[in-house]
Protein backbone atom coordinates (compact mmCIF):
# COMPACT_ATOMS: atom_id res chain seq x y z
CA UNK A 1 0.00 0.00 0.00
CA UNK A 2 2.78 2.28 1.20
CA UNK A 3 4.10 1.28 -2.80
CA UNK A 4 1.09 2.20 -4.01
CA UNK A 5 0.80 5.72 -2.57
CA UNK A 6 4.61 6.79 -3.53
CA UNK A 7 3.83 5.73 -7.18
CA UNK A 8 0.61 7.84 -7.02
CA UNK A 9 2.74 10.45 -5.77
CA UNK A 10 4.82 10.10 -8.41
CA UNK A 11 2.88 10.64 -11.09
CA UNK A 12 1.30 13.51 -9.62
CA UNK A 13 5.02 14.71 -9.75
CA UNK A 14 5.51 13.88 -13.14
CA UNK A 15 2.43 15.37 -14.58
CA UNK A 16 3.35 18.82 -13.01
CA UNK A 17 6.83 18.53 -14.24
CA UNK A 18 5.60 17.63 -18.00
CA UNK A 19 2.98 20.51 -17.28
CA UNK A 20 6.09 22.83 -17.22
CA UNK A 21 8.79 21.08 -19.59
CA UNK A 22 7.09 18.33 -21.84
CA UNK A 23 8.43 14.82 -21.07
CA UNK A 24 10.56 12.16 -22.63
CA UNK A 25 9.03 8.70 -22.02
CA UNK A 26 11.34 5.40 -22.39
CA UNK A 27 9.20 2.19 -23.75
CA UNK A 28 10.02 -0.27 -21.12
CA UNK A 29 10.85 -3.67 -23.50
CA UNK A 30 12.66 -1.85 -27.24
CA UNK A 31 13.72 1.13 -25.03
CA UNK A 32 12.77 3.92 -27.89
CA UNK A 33 11.87 7.33 -26.52
CA UNK A 34 9.09 9.12 -27.26
CA UNK A 35 8.26 12.53 -26.49
CA UNK A 36 4.93 13.55 -24.81
CA UNK A 37 4.77 17.71 -26.15
CA UNK A 38 2.35 18.63 -23.43
CA UNK A 39 3.24 22.24 -24.25
CA UNK A 40 1.20 21.45 -27.38
CA UNK A 41 -0.77 18.89 -25.18
CA UNK A 42 -5.18 19.15 -26.53
CA UNK A 43 -7.81 17.61 -24.28
CA UNK A 44 -9.10 13.97 -25.50
CA UNK A 45 -12.15 15.95 -26.39
CA UNK A 46 -10.13 18.47 -28.48
CA UNK A 47 -9.50 15.50 -31.00
CA UNK A 48 -12.96 14.92 -31.30
CA UNK A 49 -14.33 18.22 -31.89
CA UNK A 50 -11.82 17.37 -34.94
CA UNK A 51 -14.26 14.77 -36.57
CA UNK A 52 -17.88 14.90 -38.13
CA UNK A 53 -20.20 12.29 -36.62
CA UNK A 54 -19.40 7.87 -36.95
CA UNK A 55 -20.52 7.19 -41.24
CA UNK A 56 -23.20 4.97 -41.36
CA UNK A 57 -22.08 1.66 -43.19
CA UNK A 58 -24.69 -0.41 -45.54
CA UNK A 59 -24.86 -3.87 -45.39
CA UNK A 60 -23.96 -4.55 -49.31
CA UNK A 61 -22.51 -1.65 -51.05
CA UNK A 62 -23.27 -2.06 -54.63
CA UNK A 63 -19.74 -0.70 -55.87
CA UNK A 64 -17.71 -2.54 -53.18
CA UNK A 65 -15.51 -5.38 -55.00
CA UNK A 66 -15.79 -7.00 -51.29
CA UNK A 67 -19.74 -7.26 -51.45
CA UNK A 68 -20.10 -7.71 -54.86
CA UNK A 69 -18.00 -10.93 -55.54
CA UNK A 70 -20.34 -12.45 -58.88
CA UNK A 71 -19.21 -8.66 -60.52
CA UNK A 72 -15.47 -8.42 -58.77
CA UNK A 73 -14.28 -12.28 -58.83
CA UNK A 74 -11.60 -12.89 -56.14
CA UNK A 75 -9.05 -15.84 -55.96
CA UNK A 76 -10.93 -19.05 -54.55
CA UNK A 77 -11.17 -18.87 -50.82
CA UNK A 78 -8.70 -20.61 -48.50
CA UNK A 79 -10.83 -20.33 -45.60
CA UNK A 80 -14.66 -19.25 -44.53
CA UNK A 81 -16.04 -19.55 -41.34
CA UNK A 82 -18.81 -20.47 -40.63
CA UNK A 83 -17.50 -23.34 -43.25
CA UNK A 84 -21.52 -22.96 -44.17
CA UNK A 85 -21.90 -21.88 -47.96
CA UNK A 86 -25.41 -19.70 -46.82
CA UNK A 87 -24.12 -18.50 -43.57
CA UNK A 88 -20.62 -17.58 -43.61
CA UNK A 89 -19.22 -14.41 -42.16
CA UNK A 90 -15.46 -14.01 -42.79
CA UNK A 91 -13.47 -15.61 -45.69
CA UNK A 92 -9.68 -15.70 -46.29
CA UNK A 93 -8.44 -15.60 -49.82
CA UNK A 94 -4.94 -14.61 -51.57
CA UNK A 95 -4.82 -11.13 -52.42
CA UNK A 96 -5.16 -10.31 -56.22
CA UNK A 97 -2.31 -7.86 -56.07
CA UNK A 98 0.21 -9.35 -53.60
CA UNK A 99 3.48 -8.23 -52.15
CA UNK A 100 4.86 -11.33 -52.13
CA UNK A 101 5.42 -14.49 -54.24
CA UNK A 102 3.37 -17.35 -52.36
CA UNK A 103 6.86 -19.94 -52.87
CA UNK A 104 7.74 -22.70 -50.58
CA UNK A 105 11.38 -22.16 -51.38
CA UNK A 106 14.13 -19.08 -52.01
CA UNK A 107 17.49 -18.64 -53.22
CA UNK A 108 19.81 -15.49 -51.61
CA UNK A 109 22.38 -13.75 -52.59
CA UNK A 110 25.15 -11.11 -52.02
CA UNK A 111 26.03 -7.87 -54.36
CA UNK A 112 29.47 -6.61 -53.42
CA UNK A 113 28.69 -5.75 -49.81
CA UNK A 114 25.18 -6.35 -49.78
CA UNK A 115 22.39 -9.44 -48.92
CA UNK A 116 19.10 -9.86 -51.11
CA UNK A 117 16.99 -12.98 -51.28
CA UNK A 118 13.85 -13.77 -53.36
CA UNK A 119 10.57 -11.84 -51.90
CA UNK A 120 8.65 -14.92 -51.19
CA UNK A 121 5.92 -15.25 -49.07
CA UNK A 122 1.65 -14.80 -48.59
CA UNK A 123 -0.26 -12.03 -48.99
CA UNK A 124 -4.00 -12.36 -48.04
CA UNK A 125 -7.17 -10.82 -47.09
CA UNK A 126 -9.60 -11.83 -44.38
CA UNK A 127 -13.04 -10.01 -45.39
CA UNK A 128 -16.10 -9.78 -43.67
CA UNK A 129 -19.17 -10.87 -45.60
CA UNK A 130 -21.17 -7.59 -44.90
CA UNK A 131 -19.92 -4.24 -45.65
CA UNK A 132 -20.64 -2.90 -42.28
CA UNK A 133 -18.77 -5.76 -39.66
CA UNK A 134 -16.98 -2.76 -38.91
CA UNK A 135 -14.69 -3.56 -35.78
CA UNK A 136 -16.74 -1.06 -33.58
CA UNK A 137 -20.40 -2.50 -34.78
CA UNK A 138 -19.73 -6.29 -34.75
CA UNK A 139 -21.08 -8.83 -32.26
CA UNK A 140 -18.90 -11.16 -29.89
CA UNK A 141 -19.44 -13.96 -31.80
CA UNK A 142 -18.50 -12.06 -35.22
CA UNK A 143 -15.23 -10.71 -33.68
CA UNK A 144 -14.56 -14.82 -32.41
CA UNK A 145 -15.34 -15.73 -36.14
CA UNK A 146 -12.18 -13.27 -37.35
CA UNK A 147 -9.63 -13.98 -34.75
CA UNK A 148 -10.86 -17.82 -34.97
CA UNK A 149 -10.34 -17.88 -38.53
CA UNK A 150 -6.89 -15.83 -38.19
CA UNK A 151 -5.64 -18.60 -35.77
CA UNK A 152 -6.83 -20.97 -37.88
CA UNK A 153 -4.63 -19.71 -41.02
CA UNK A 154 -1.93 -18.73 -39.20
CA UNK A 155 -1.59 -22.30 -37.99
CA UNK A 156 -1.25 -23.24 -41.81
CA UNK A 157 0.79 -21.07 -42.83
CA UNK A 158 3.56 -21.27 -40.58
CA UNK A 159 4.11 -24.94 -41.55
CA UNK A 160 5.88 -23.44 -44.83
CA UNK A 161 9.19 -23.55 -45.12
CA UNK A 162 9.96 -20.22 -46.33
CA UNK A 163 7.76 -18.40 -43.40
CA UNK A 164 9.60 -16.55 -40.59
CA UNK A 165 7.46 -14.30 -39.95
CA UNK A 166 3.61 -13.78 -40.26
CA UNK A 167 2.03 -10.35 -40.26
CA UNK A 168 -1.50 -9.58 -39.20
CA UNK A 169 -3.44 -6.26 -40.21
CA UNK A 170 -5.70 -4.40 -40.67
CA UNK A 171 -6.03 -0.67 -41.72
CA UNK A 172 -9.43 0.76 -40.71
CA UNK A 173 -10.27 4.09 -42.53
CA UNK A 174 -8.62 5.87 -46.15
CA UNK A 175 -5.98 7.95 -43.73
CA UNK A 176 -4.94 5.19 -42.34
CA UNK A 177 -4.05 3.54 -45.64
CA UNK A 178 -7.17 1.29 -45.67
CA UNK A 179 -7.80 1.20 -49.66
CA UNK A 180 -11.50 -0.21 -49.59
CA UNK A 181 -13.90 0.62 -47.34
CA UNK A 182 -15.13 -2.81 -46.89
CA UNK A 183 -13.70 -4.29 -43.42
CA UNK A 184 -10.65 -6.44 -43.91
CA UNK A 185 -7.67 -7.83 -42.60
CA UNK A 186 -4.32 -8.80 -44.23
CA UNK A 187 -1.98 -11.58 -43.57
CA UNK A 188 1.74 -11.17 -44.39
CA UNK A 189 4.02 -13.93 -44.60
CA UNK A 190 7.83 -13.13 -44.65
CA UNK A 191 11.11 -15.22 -44.63
CA UNK A 192 12.96 -12.49 -42.36
CA UNK A 193 12.52 -11.18 -39.32
CA UNK A 194 11.61 -7.88 -39.19
CA UNK A 195 13.83 -4.97 -37.10
CA UNK A 196 10.37 -3.82 -34.79
CA UNK A 197 9.74 -7.30 -34.01
CA UNK A 198 13.46 -8.60 -33.80
CA UNK A 199 13.84 -5.00 -31.45
CA UNK A 200 10.93 -6.49 -29.34
CA UNK A 201 12.33 -10.26 -29.14
CA UNK A 202 15.92 -8.21 -28.08
CA UNK A 203 14.28 -5.94 -25.91
CA UNK A 204 12.72 -8.69 -23.65
CA UNK A 205 15.69 -11.05 -23.16
CA UNK A 206 17.68 -8.27 -22.27
CA UNK A 207 15.08 -7.13 -19.65
CA UNK A 208 14.77 -10.50 -18.44
CA UNK A 209 18.53 -10.99 -18.04
CA UNK A 210 18.94 -7.72 -15.83
CA UNK A 211 15.85 -8.03 -13.83
CA UNK A 212 15.12 -11.47 -13.73
CA UNK A 213 11.74 -11.12 -14.76
CA UNK A 214 10.21 -10.85 -17.76
CA UNK A 215 8.94 -7.48 -19.27
CA UNK A 216 5.33 -7.84 -20.14
CA UNK A 217 4.37 -9.09 -16.81
CA UNK A 218 6.29 -6.38 -14.79
CA UNK A 219 4.55 -3.88 -17.48
CA UNK A 220 1.01 -5.35 -16.59
CA UNK A 221 1.22 -5.87 -12.69
CA UNK A 222 2.48 -2.02 -12.27
CA UNK A 223 -0.30 -0.74 -14.86
CA UNK A 224 -3.29 -2.53 -12.97
CA UNK A 225 -1.63 -1.57 -10.14
CA UNK A 226 -1.63 2.47 -10.85
CA UNK A 227 -4.44 1.80 -12.83
CA UNK A 228 -4.07 5.60 -14.76
CA UNK A 229 -3.71 3.93 -18.18
CA UNK A 230 -6.08 1.13 -17.89
CA UNK A 231 -8.80 1.03 -20.42
CA UNK A 232 -10.86 -2.27 -19.87
CA UNK A 233 -9.85 -5.89 -18.69
CA UNK A 234 -11.62 -9.35 -18.46
CA UNK A 235 -10.80 -12.67 -16.68
CA UNK A 236 -7.32 -13.00 -19.86
CA UNK A 237 -6.60 -9.95 -20.93
CA UNK A 238 -5.48 -6.54 -20.37
CA UNK A 239 -5.84 -2.87 -22.61
CA UNK A 240 -4.20 -0.36 -21.67
CA UNK A 241 -2.34 3.00 -22.61
CA UNK A 242 1.47 2.68 -22.71
CA UNK A 243 3.30 4.69 -21.09
CA UNK A 244 5.62 5.24 -23.63
CA UNK A 245 2.53 5.88 -26.27
CA UNK A 246 3.78 6.64 -29.58
CA UNK A 247 0.02 8.22 -30.53
CA UNK A 248 -2.67 9.62 -28.96
CA UNK A 249 -4.85 7.02 -27.31
CA UNK A 250 -3.05 4.04 -28.46
CA UNK A 251 -3.90 1.23 -27.31
CA UNK A 252 -2.48 -2.62 -26.32
CA UNK A 253 -4.15 -6.01 -25.40
CA UNK A 254 -1.94 -8.34 -23.69
CA UNK A 255 -2.85 -11.61 -22.45
CA UNK A 256 -2.07 -11.69 -18.55
CA UNK A 257 -0.30 -15.48 -19.33
CA UNK A 258 3.07 -15.60 -20.26
CA UNK A 259 2.53 -16.29 -24.01
CA UNK A 260 5.12 -15.70 -27.29
CA UNK A 261 2.48 -17.46 -30.23
CA UNK A 262 -0.92 -15.46 -30.77
CA UNK A 263 -1.56 -19.24 -32.80
CA UNK A 264 -1.66 -20.83 -29.09
CA UNK A 265 -4.32 -19.31 -27.86
CA UNK A 266 -7.33 -21.78 -27.42
CA UNK A 267 -11.65 -21.12 -27.81
CA UNK A 268 -12.09 -19.88 -23.97
CA UNK A 269 -9.05 -16.91 -24.48
CA UNK A 270 -10.39 -16.26 -27.92
CA UNK A 271 -13.73 -15.82 -26.50
CA UNK A 272 -12.88 -12.94 -24.30
CA UNK A 273 -9.99 -11.46 -26.49
CA UNK A 274 -12.93 -10.67 -28.88
CA UNK A 275 -15.09 -9.39 -26.36
CA UNK A 276 -12.06 -6.98 -24.99
CA UNK A 277 -11.52 -5.86 -28.51
CA UNK A 278 -14.93 -5.29 -29.84
CA UNK A 279 -15.11 -3.36 -26.28
CA UNK A 280 -11.98 -1.30 -26.86
CA UNK A 281 -12.73 -0.37 -30.52
CA UNK A 282 -16.31 0.60 -29.38
CA UNK A 283 -14.30 2.98 -26.94
CA UNK A 284 -12.50 4.18 -29.61
CA UNK A 285 -15.39 4.42 -32.14
CA UNK A 286 -17.71 6.23 -30.11
CA UNK A 287 -15.29 8.77 -28.18
CA UNK A 288 -13.32 9.86 -31.65
CA UNK A 289 -16.15 9.29 -34.47
CA UNK A 290 -14.73 6.57 -35.66
CA UNK A 291 -11.65 7.42 -36.62
CA UNK A 292 -8.89 5.93 -39.09
CA UNK A 293 -6.96 3.45 -37.66
CA UNK A 294 -3.93 1.02 -38.23
CA UNK A 295 -3.82 -2.28 -35.83
CA UNK A 296 -1.32 -5.19 -35.84
CA UNK A 297 -0.69 -8.03 -34.02
CA UNK A 298 2.96 -8.90 -32.95
CA UNK A 299 3.53 -12.51 -31.97
CA UNK A 300 6.64 -14.40 -31.58
CA UNK A 301 8.22 -15.12 -35.19
CA UNK A 302 6.98 -18.66 -36.52
CA UNK A 303 11.17 -20.06 -36.38
CA UNK A 304 14.56 -18.86 -37.18
CA UNK A 305 15.09 -19.13 -40.44
CA UNK A 306 17.42 -16.96 -42.67
CA UNK A 307 18.11 -14.62 -39.86
CA UNK A 308 21.23 -15.34 -36.93
CA UNK A 309 18.39 -15.62 -33.82
CA UNK A 310 18.19 -17.73 -31.15
CA UNK A 311 14.76 -19.39 -30.79
CA UNK A 312 15.23 -19.23 -26.41
CA UNK A 313 15.24 -15.54 -27.03
CA UNK A 314 11.45 -16.05 -28.02
CA UNK A 315 10.36 -17.59 -24.12
CA UNK A 316 10.58 -13.70 -23.00
CA UNK A 317 7.95 -12.22 -25.66
CA UNK A 318 4.71 -11.77 -25.16
CA UNK A 319 2.40 -11.67 -27.51
CA UNK A 320 -0.49 -8.59 -28.01
CA UNK A 321 -2.23 -6.21 -30.37
CA UNK A 322 -1.13 -2.76 -30.86
CA UNK A 323 -3.91 -0.62 -31.72
CA UNK A 324 -2.93 3.18 -33.06
CA UNK A 325 -5.58 5.81 -34.18
CA UNK A 326 -4.34 8.33 -37.24
CA UNK A 327 -4.93 11.34 -34.86
CA UNK A 328 -1.78 13.05 -36.08
CA UNK A 329 0.78 12.44 -38.87
CA UNK A 330 4.72 11.53 -39.00
CA UNK A 331 6.35 15.05 -39.50
CA UNK A 332 10.61 15.47 -40.77
CA UNK A 333 11.49 15.57 -37.17
CA UNK A 334 9.98 11.68 -36.43
CA UNK A 335 11.14 10.15 -39.82
CA UNK A 336 14.84 11.84 -38.97
CA UNK A 337 14.89 10.43 -35.33
CA UNK A 338 12.56 7.89 -34.79
CA UNK A 339 11.40 10.05 -31.75
CA UNK A 340 7.66 10.18 -31.63
CA UNK A 341 5.99 13.27 -30.95
CA UNK A 342 2.55 12.34 -28.81
CA UNK A 343 0.13 15.63 -28.10
CA UNK A 344 -1.74 13.29 -25.71
CA UNK A 345 -1.09 12.18 -22.43
CA UNK A 346 -1.59 8.72 -22.40
CA UNK A 347 -3.36 8.91 -18.91
CA UNK A 348 -6.32 11.27 -20.02
CA UNK A 349 -6.77 8.79 -23.31
CA UNK A 350 -7.34 6.13 -20.77
CA UNK A 351 -9.17 8.25 -18.73
CA UNK A 352 -11.59 9.14 -21.52
CA UNK A 353 -11.75 5.97 -23.14
CA UNK A 354 -12.89 4.41 -19.91
CA UNK A 355 -15.70 6.50 -19.43
CA UNK A 356 -17.07 6.30 -22.76
CA UNK A 357 -20.60 4.40 -22.69
CA UNK A 358 -20.24 1.71 -25.59
CA UNK A 359 -23.54 -0.45 -24.59
CA UNK A 360 -25.95 1.05 -26.69
CA UNK A 361 -24.41 1.66 -29.67
CA UNK A 362 -25.77 -0.14 -32.64
ZN1 LIG B 1 -18.24 -4.05 -49.33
Amino acid sequence: MAGKQKRKKKRAHFKTKADEVGELRQDLVTGKWVVVATGRARRPDDFLAERSTPKRFVKVDNKCPFCRLDEFPQLPDVLRLPDDPKEWLVHIFPNKYPAFSAEEEFRTWNLGPYRAMESVGWHEVLATRWHDQVDALLTVREMSLQVEALVLRYRQLRQKPSVNHIQIIKNHGQEAGGSLEHPHHQIFTVPVLPSDVHDLLQGAERYTQANGQEPFGVMLEYEREDGARMVEENEYFTAWCPYASRRPFEVWIMPRRQEPYFENIGPEERELLAEIMRNVFRRIYVGLNDPPYNYYIHSAPCDETGFACDRSQFSHFRWHIEILPRMNVWGGFELGTGLEITTALPEESAEYLRRQKIDEIC
